[in-house]
């Protein structure tokens, strides 16, 4: 009897795990086949901040004020700039980040007076080393160009 009851227990146990195996694979499938596919991010994502260009041939707007550096509450932003001539205004000539100790708080963003700045979609962010989350907005905007 002992043996009987185990064999319909077994088999019920296989009944229903079997249901729950055929109800996913009519599911639609959420799991993306990374790197053959991508995300697209959605519009509130954060990712480290970059500049924000109006079009892909404009300068960064940053004018090196250095208000986002002061701001930051980790200290993770070192900007500089230069400028041409006395009466124009500063340049952006230099702009890093430590994305490792960026707490996304957006004080930067929200504060730039020429919005120069914005979060990135970027979340391919994989270090071999301590120094790999820094970002040099500069070559970065370079490189997209
Ligand atoms: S990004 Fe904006 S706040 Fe930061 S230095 Fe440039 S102009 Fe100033
Ligand atoms: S989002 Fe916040 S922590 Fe990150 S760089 Fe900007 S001000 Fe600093």
């Amino acid at each position: 009897m002992g043996v009987f009851k185990e064999i319909v227990t077994g088999a019920a146990s296989l009944v229903a795990g079997m249901g729950v195996t055929i109800r996913r694979i009519y599911r639609p499938v959420v799991t993306v086949q990374y790197p053959r596919q991508r995300l697209t991010m959605s519009a509130a994502y954060r990712g480290h901040i970059e500049f924000n260009i109006p079009s892909k041939y404009s300068p960064p707007g940053c004018v090196a004020c250095g208000i986002c550096m002061r701001l930051c509450p980790t200290g993770v932003i070192k900007v500089q700039g230069e400028k041409d001539h006395s009466h124009e205004p500063k340049r952006v000539s230099l702009y890093f980040i430590d994305f490792t100790h960026c707490s996304l708080c957006g004080l930067c963003v929200a504060n730039c007076p020429v919005e120069a700045l914005k979060f990135s979609n970027e979340y391919e962010m994989a270090y071999e080393c301590r120094w790999g989350g820094v970002v040099d907005l500069i070559k970065r905007w370079e490189d997209t160009r």
